[in-house]
């Protein structure tokens, strides 16, 4: 099995002023292909330590993959760097002169002198072309002479491309790909997410220990914010192999894991919700307090949604809660805004209010102010009014934790409880 290594260059990435997504797209990638990567590297604008972490990556990988660093200013260094550290020297090439400059050409700009830097590429290398930019890459399958200069052995392979993740990406895809399949990929790595809402990490690792210690798929837990992840991962041949590897797995997860598994790789609750809604034909009406809108801003994020939504309020004054919704001026004065009653008074009016087949209300504390020794923050009521019927729970969670996890929680819950319901209910 091949194995990569990827470089990222600049000091930006360095000082925290951008975040390196594109070591996290192509370390994605690499997996896909089936090529192993085991070191990621992050270095400044400096050809000496450009050249220092080429050299240590050249010796622990076969291909060592570089971003950023090929722009026409003084600080774009990549090329120059890995030229000089393999003794070649940089040579002119007029085709990649003639592309820029009809690029500029086609835009009406003048070119500026900078951009013939860009023009250069290490003797040996070929060109990895830009569709979508100026800055072209190499690929660069260093011969047995050079590779020996560094001391080390064939095969050794330097692909560069842009910072520009958009840039990159498009390179990626149109000449990386099937270069590193051709030459590189011995195989492809399958992996599915199973994503579970309401169990915990270590309940669901325990659940499924006997799972956690296969080879090949492998199964691995991951914590995310407030919902867990099974991925089952396989490696095989091809994707039918791989997937044939991992199905049997894949199912019995489901069978042992129920309804708490709610969804594969992309999937929300809140699409799962529109899914569900969909196939049933039924249609959803939403009034938040503490959640400020979060429901609805989730649920109407997920297209087509205008088919199943009816109408989201937020209504957070009692005055809106009792003109709106009908909540009873008795049951504010009574229970107080944040309590079982309200959160039912709230569905059912938003239900009967919009004409919909589902009312769902969250009325609750949110923090970090306004909790009592009765009614704590983080104490919230989830309504859901049924034809015929009601459905309503009570939250407890931490009051340690933030406004914003609070309302991320209470949002979860209520979405979770929409799905739960829409799923019974398509059991009957
Ligand atoms: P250009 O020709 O645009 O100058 P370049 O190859 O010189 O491209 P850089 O100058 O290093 O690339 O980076 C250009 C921009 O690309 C950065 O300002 C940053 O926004 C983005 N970028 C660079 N590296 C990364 C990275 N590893 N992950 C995400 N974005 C990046
Ligand atoms: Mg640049």
């Amino acid at each position: 099995v091949a194995v990569a290594e990827i470089l990222s260059i600049g000091t930006e990435l360095l000082l925290g002023q951008i975040l390196d997504t594109n070591a996290q797209f192509i370390g994605s990638e690499l997996a896909k292909l089936g090529i192993d990567s085991f070191f990621r590297t992050t270095v400044g604008d400096n050809v000496e330590r450009i050249k220092e972490a080429f050299a240590t990556a050249l010796k622990r990988a076969d291909l060592v993959i570089a971003t950023g660093g090929l722009g026409p200013t003084a600080d774009d260094l990549t090329h120059e760097s890995v030229a000089e550290l393999l003794g070649t020297e940089m040579e002119f090439d007029e085709e990649v002169f003639d592309r820029i400059q009809k690029i500029f050409a086609r835009f009406k700009y003048k070119m500026p002198e900078s951009n013939r830097k860009q023009a250069f590429r290490p003797r040996g290398a070929r060109i990895l072309a830009n569709p979508v930019g100026t800055a072209p890459g190499i690929i660069w399958e260093i011969d047995k002479q050079t590779c020996a200069r560094i001391g080390v052995e064939q095969p050794r392979t330097v692909l560069t491309f842009p910072g520009v993740p958009r840039e990159m990406q498009a390179m990626w895809r149109e000449t990386a790909v099937p270069f590193l399949a051709k030459s590189y990929s011995d195989g492809v790595t399958w992996s599915r997410e199973l994503k579970h809402y309401g169990i915990g990490e270590s309940a669901l690792a325990e659940k499924f220990a006997h799972l956690l210690k296969l080879s090949n798929p492998t199964v691995a837990p991951y914590a995310g914010r407030w919902e867990c992840r099974l991925r089952v991962t396989a490696k095989a041949p091809s994707v039918e192999a791989a997937t044939a590897l991992a199905q049997p797995v894949i199912d019995e997860i489901l069978r042992g894991s129920g309804n708490l598994c709610y969804g594969f790789d992309d999937d929300t609750l809140e699409s799962v919700v529109g899914a569900l809604l969909t196939k049933s034909g039924k249609t959803l009406a939403v009034a938040e307090s503490c959640t400020g809108g979060l429901v609805s801003e989730r649920l109407t994020d997920i297209p087509g949604s205008s088919n199943y939504i009816k109408l989201n309020v937020v209504s957070y004054a009692n005055e809106a809660k009792q003109q709106l919704l009908g909540v009873e001026e008795e049951v504010l004065n009574g229970h107080g805004a944040v309590s079982a009653e309200c959160a039912e008074q709230m569905a059912k009016g938003i239900k009967e209010l919009a004409k919909a087949d589902l009312g769902l209300s969250i009325t609750g504390i949110a923090g970090p102010t306004g909790g009592t020794p009765e009614k704590p923050v983080g104490l919230v009521y989830i309504g859901l009014a049924i034809p015929g019927s009601y459905l309503g729970k009570e939250l407890g969670l931490p009051s340690r934790l933030s406004r914003s996890d609070i309302r991320l929680r209470s949002a979860n819950e209520a979405l979770n409880m929409v799905r739960l319901h829409l799923i019974e209910e398509g059991q009957r």
